[in-house]
């Protein structure tokens, strides 16, 4: 059995079942961007979309069979998903590794799934709720300007058909850095999007790219990030640091010395002055990717801002030698917070480590090719 998939979902969904709606993205020029560099767009049929639901339930079907004979009382285990993987493949390992984690939350693929036109986006969601009556949370990738050109009615539709939360990348406020990376949209684009999603009663998601900008923009990408995000009170803003892709427009044009990638230190104080520019805000700051330097970076405004700052604050006053321990321990994976240096084991580990790195500019370039493998 098969059915389509993407190549990629936010972070927050890895435990969601992933159903592609449209293949790769219509837009496809963002400099920073090479997921979908090689691929066409295309809509999938809306038959083909139904049958790789009904696929999914008899995958389901199977998997639950496979759990009352062997898992305790018939639950999905974490051997039961091995199994499944290991008799059937890719399919059966996604489906019950889906239903490990409570079978509850289903993410629309790929990049841009607002463009189909409404009436059809409801009865694909309709169908998930009706085919999985578990599920409770359904969520999308959205740019800003498909977003913004819908009626506030159709959000509401598709919200109340069941879609929870869109996520959307904004990557920057500034209209200046929008237009240098190519992203297509504007600060206005985000705040009409912003506007009409809340006011259709689903949850937004904001994606911030710190470092975006390079040393040309910092502060304004900061700073005008900042007044977007404080005009739209997403419910969610999540930190994905820039890391320049070979392969991409923005590498050659830091080739060309027409853009300048921050360095770790600088990216932290940028995220230092965004966050210290949020003013009226009720959004919970996520930075659960994997790029981010500072991963513990996490609360709500505004009750959290000043303990998110003291954080900045903490690793900004590090010396630089605890600053290469920690950049180097946090990139190796073996840091995820600033109190895992406290550890004198992990500390030593790299340290041990960073004998093998030869000076600071070795060290930007291993971190720089750390970075890389992790998107
Ligand atoms: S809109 Fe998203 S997927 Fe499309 S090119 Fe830009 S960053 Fe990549």
């Amino acid at each position: 059995m098969f059915i389509e998939q993407g190549p990629i979902r936010p972070p927050s969904e890895a435990g969601s079942l992933l159903i592609r709606v449209t293949r790769n993205c219509p837009w496809n020029r963002c400099a920073f961007c090479k997921t979908y560099k090689k691929e066409k767009f295309s809509r999938r049929p809306l038959a083909d979309i139904l049958q790789d639901i009904d696929t999914v339930r008899r995958v389901a079907e199977q998997v639950e069979q496979m759990s009352r004979q062997q898992g305790p009382a018939g639950r999905v285990t974490a051997e039961v998903v091995q199994e499944a993987g290991a008799r059937h493949g890719h399919l059966h390992y996604h489906v019950a590794a889906w239903l490990y984690y409570g079978g509850k939350s289903v993410f629309l693929q790929d990049a841009n799934s607002l463009i189909v036109k409404t009436a059809e986006l409801v009865q694909i969601i309709k169908y998930i709720r009706s085919v999985f009556p578990a599920v409770d949370r359904i969520t999308t990738y959205a740019r800003a300007n498909t977003a913004a050109r819908k009626t506030e009615g159709e959000l509401r539709e598709l919200r109340e058909a069941g879609l929870s939360r869109i996520h959307m990348g904004m990557e920057s406020g500034s209209d200046t850095v929008l237009k240098f990376i190519q992203k297509g949209i504007t600060a206005a684009d985000l705040l009409e999007a912003a506007r009409k999603i809340r006011g259709a009663g689903l949850s937004l998601c904001w994606y911030i790219m710190p470092g975006l900008g390079g040393r040309e923009y910092s502060r304004e990408h900061a700073l005008e990030t900042a007044a977007v995000i404080n005009a739209g009170n997403p419910d969610f803003i999540r930190f994905r640091t820039l890391s320049v892709l070979k392969g991409t427009p923005l590498y050659e044009m830091m080739k060309n010395g027409e853009f300048t990638p921050l360095e770790e230190d600088e990216a932290v104080e940028e995220q230092r002055l965004l966050l210290a520019s949020l003013q009226g805000v009720t959004t919970a700051v996520v930075s659960d990717h994997i790029l981010n330097l500072l991963q513990e970076l996490e609360g709500t405004l505004p009750g959290d801002k000043d303990r998110m700052l003291g954080i900045i604050d903490r690793y900004l006053a590090l010396s630089p030698a605890e600053k290469a321990n920690y950049q180097l321990g946090r990139r190796a994976g073996v840091y995820a917070a600033l109190d895992d240096m406290k550890n004198p084991n992990r500390y030593r580990y790299v340290e041990k480590l960073l004998r093998d790195v030869d000076g600071p500019e070795s060290l930007q370039k291993t971190l720089d090719r750390i970075r890389r493998q992790f998107v």
